[in-house]
């Protein structure tokens, strides 16, 4: 069978062995990072729909799980986009769960956590990580080019709501850009933000890959442990291999044979 929505395995930072969902079509968006490495979204939306079929996605993945005979260590959906505007994204998760004991993981920019049928969506997923990349509305904006209904204090707000309920792992990664979100403000703010929330685990990351815009430039080794020093609550700076520098209470993830950002 030629699969069109799942991909891999990959090795991945964060997963291991992850076989990558698509829930929705090439770069169906609510953001347009700067920094997206699969290109300038085609179609911005926050609106919810069955823009892939439920069962397409579960027949490839019944077929795969049936003739995979290899080690997989989490399902995660990802994609092309943002997973959660697949409106049948939770009856999905919970077909998959009837046939297989695989930590499904879900991948998300956080935009459509305000809403409580996402939530209700997410509370099915073994690991939720949303991606927090600023908690002030103009640097959050500047980042990912979100629509302006999208306010980061109500994302914060709901992430917050959802972590009371959730008693999965709740991960947050914080993405930075040159120039646009490594100041000490945003990093402040993003500790107080992150303070509230209380996740499992929270990932210091850069621009790795050749980005939407050329003007999203990655940090440092050293900038990305100073950011983790500040943002602080244990986070994990993602690293090649070479760097050598451990900043206290800050674990490092060896990212140097990775094969994928997710
Ligand atoms: S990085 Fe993720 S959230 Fe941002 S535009 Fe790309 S697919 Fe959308």
């Amino acid at each position: 069978m030629a699969y069109k929505y799942i991909y891999g395995p990959i090795i991945s930072r964060r997963l291991g062995v992850s076989l990558g969902v698509t829930t929705i079509p090439h770069k169906v968006c609510s953001f347009n990072c700067i920094y997206c490495e699969i290109g300038f979204t085609t179609l911005q939306t926050l609106q919810r729909k069955e823009y892939i079929k439920a069962d397409d996605i579960l027949n490839e993945l019944k077929d795969f799980l049936a003739n995979n005979t290899n080690k997989i260590d989490h399902i995660t959906f990802s994609g092309l986009g943002e997973p959660t505007l697949n409106i049948k994204l939770g009856y999905i998760i919970r077909e998959l769960k009837k046939i297989t004991t695989i930590p499904i993981a879900v991948l998300s920019n956080g935009s459509l956590i305000t809403q409580e049928d996402v939530k209700a969506d997410l509370l099915e997923a073994d690991i939720v990580k949303f991606t927090l990349n600023a908690a002030d509305d103009t640097t959050y904006r500047k980042i990912n080019l979100n629509p302006p209904q999208v306010k980061v204090e109500d994302v914060i707000k709901d992430i917050v709501d959802f972590r009371k309920v959730f008693k999965n792992e709740l991960w947050i990664e914080v993405l930075l850009v040159k120039g646009i979100n490594n100041t000490i403000g945003n990093y402040l703010n993003l500790y107080n933000a992150l303070s509230l929330i209380r996740p499992d685990k929270i990932h210091i990351n850069t621009v790795v890959r050749a980005p939407a815009l050329k003007v999203s430039e990655p940090l440092s080794f050293s900038e990305l442990l100073e950011a983790s020093r500040i943002i602080n609550h244990g986070s994990e700076v993602i690293y090649k291999k070479g760097s050598r520098r451990i900043a206290p209470q800050t674990q490092i993830i060896n990212a140097s044979n990775s094969k994928s950002l997710s």
